[in-house]
């Protein structure tokens, strides 16, 4: 039987005793949120901290809504409360994608938003899906809020920017006419981590305009802007920003994507692991970029209600 070592408990009644209480129990305290990945983790012993710190009373962190042209997710919002949010698949379809083939509904009914990203997995669902949509994270600590870009959140495998005495509270998007955005993802069975996965997100010039003819059609619909997040496959901060670059400008077709995809796959560093040999990611790489870009343009070239 797997049983963590001893720890105390205690449950924070607001963001500012939950700052407290990291204050006071330093930096051997955890934040516990839905519990899924850091519980397995204190069973196993991987990690053995001295406190918890439980923020499932914090209803304050637990939200979906749209802001000063933003959409703010509260770091204790659930997944299935991210699948179920009609504002949210609205405005970036792309989050409902990814939240349908994260885990099962039994992890996706209390992990959370915030749990997964400062988990920091290589293979969590939501870094390349925030890295494609340039999100934003709110971080709270003892001297007020900060704001990183979703790209530079995660330092490395399993560590963030979130220092001894901060929380995680908040990730935002800005919220701009004409996006399409989708995810695409490859795993070993329903429920699994992904072997690869791709995020796409893009801002159309011409879409539906006179003559535009639709994407890749002959009026000539470009992309005006992208996000491309990769997950699973060694990319530099979740994201394909070579791919990126490649795409600012050009014409919203296939070849256009199957360029793009060689240039993502090419700029990744995949391993060799229990979920596949990494020439075989490699692939994946390129062609769930494809398949994600072919569904974020057909979206932002659709209107919203119809997609
Ligand atoms: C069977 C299973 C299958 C899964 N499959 C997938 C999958 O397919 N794809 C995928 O992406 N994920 C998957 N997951 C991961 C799952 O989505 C996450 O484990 C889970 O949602 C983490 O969130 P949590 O709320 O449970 O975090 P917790 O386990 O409570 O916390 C995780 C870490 O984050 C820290 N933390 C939590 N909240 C904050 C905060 N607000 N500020 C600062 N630090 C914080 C904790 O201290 C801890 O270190 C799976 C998990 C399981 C158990």
């Amino acid at each position: 039987m797997q049983v963590p070592a001893y720890v105390e408990y205690e449950k924070a009644t607001s963001v500012g005793h939950a700052l407290a209480l990291l204050a006071r129990f330093g930096p051997e305290a955890r934040i516990l949120a839905g519990g899924h990945s850091l519980i397995p983790m204190m069973k196993l012993r991987l990690v053995q901290p001295e406190t918890l710190i439980d923020i499932n009373g914090l209803s304050e962190l637990s939200y979906i809504d749209v802001a000063g042209g933003e959409l703010r997710i509260g770091a204790l919002t659930r997944h299935a409360e991210l699948l179920d949010s009609a504002v949210a698949g609205e405005r970036f379809a792309i989050l409902h994608d990814a939240e349908r083939v994260i885990a099962d509904p039994v992890v996706r009914n209390w992990g959370t938003i915030g749990g997964s990203l400062c988990q920091a997995d290589p293979s969590e669902d939501l870094s390349g899906t925030f890295a494609a949509l340039k999100a934003s994270m709110i971080i709270r600590g003892p001297g007020g809020s900060r704001t990183v870009p979703a790209r530079e959140f995660h330092t490395g495998p399993y560590e963030t920017v979130v220092a001894p005495g901060e929380m995680l509270t908040e990730i935002s998007i800005v919220i701009r006419p004409g996006c399409g955005s989708a995810y695409e993802k490859v795993g070993r069975r329903v429920g699994d981590w992904p072997i690869a996965a791709a995020a796409a997100a893009v801002w159309l010039n011409g879409a539906g305009g006179p003559g535009a003819g639709g994407p890749g059609g002959p009026g000539g619909v470009r992309i005006a802007e992208a996000g491309l997040g990769l997950t699973a496959v060694g990319a530099r901060n979740f994201a394909a920003a070579e791919a990126e670059e490649f795409l600012r400008g050009a014409p919203a077709g296939e070849e256009t994507f199957a360029e793009a995809g060689r240039i993502a796959a090419e700029n990744c560093n995949p391993v060799s692991d229990q979920r596949g040999p990494a020439d075989y990611k490699r692939h994946l790489a390129s062609e769930l970029t494809v398949r994600a870009l072919r569904r974020a343009v057909r979206r932002a070239a659709t209107p919203r209600g119809t997609r």
